[in-house]
């Protein structure tokens, strides 16, 4: 069968759910497409406001090469390249989309986590990704296994 998806773009947030949704995405793209990897930090000014009373651009480094090497190892187990994994700093939904647009990709794979109560407010990355996307959103349900 041939495969439609030529460019596809996993978003992981580097949890333990990440291997789940890189196994989803690794088998969408088969052997055909081309598989890109994004990791978002969140600048720690825009999570905490920017009056922080302190200077975190050194924290602000030392969480990116951590990420980085984070992202880097899960990468290997699906041996995506390092130059296909992208850690980004910004915002999660917008960075991911930008991303998916630069590389023209064709598929953006993320994870869902089944929202209950408060949590069902506050809205799912995946659910957030849609309208802003340019391509089709795989959600791999990340809920535990009964
Ligand atoms: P949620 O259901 O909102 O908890 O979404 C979780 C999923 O969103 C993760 O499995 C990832 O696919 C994606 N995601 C969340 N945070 C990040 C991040 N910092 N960088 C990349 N993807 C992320």
């Amino acid at each position: 069968m041939v495969n439609d998806y030529r460019t596809v773009l996993v978003a992981i947030d580097c949890s333990e759910d990440s291997s789940r949704i890189l196994a989803r995405a690794a088998a969408v793209a088969g052997k055909d497409a081309t598989l890109h990897l994004i990791h978002v930090i969140e600048p720690l000014a825009l999570a905490y406001g920017a009056d922080i009373p302190m200077d975190i651009s050194d924290l602000q480094t030392t969480l990116m090469e951590r990420a980085h090497n984070s992202a880097l190892s899960h990468a290997e187990h699906f041996a995506i390249p390092a130059e296909r994994v992208h850690v980004e700093l910004g915002s999660i939904e917008k960075t991911i989309q930008g991303k998916a647009d630069q590389l023209a990709a064709d598929l953006i794979v993320v994870g869902c986590h089944t929202r209950t109560g408060l949590a069902l407010l506050l809205g799912s990355t995946a659910r957030g990704l849609v309208p802003g996307a340019h391509c089709d959103v795989l959600a791999v349900k990340v809920d535990p296994q009964p």
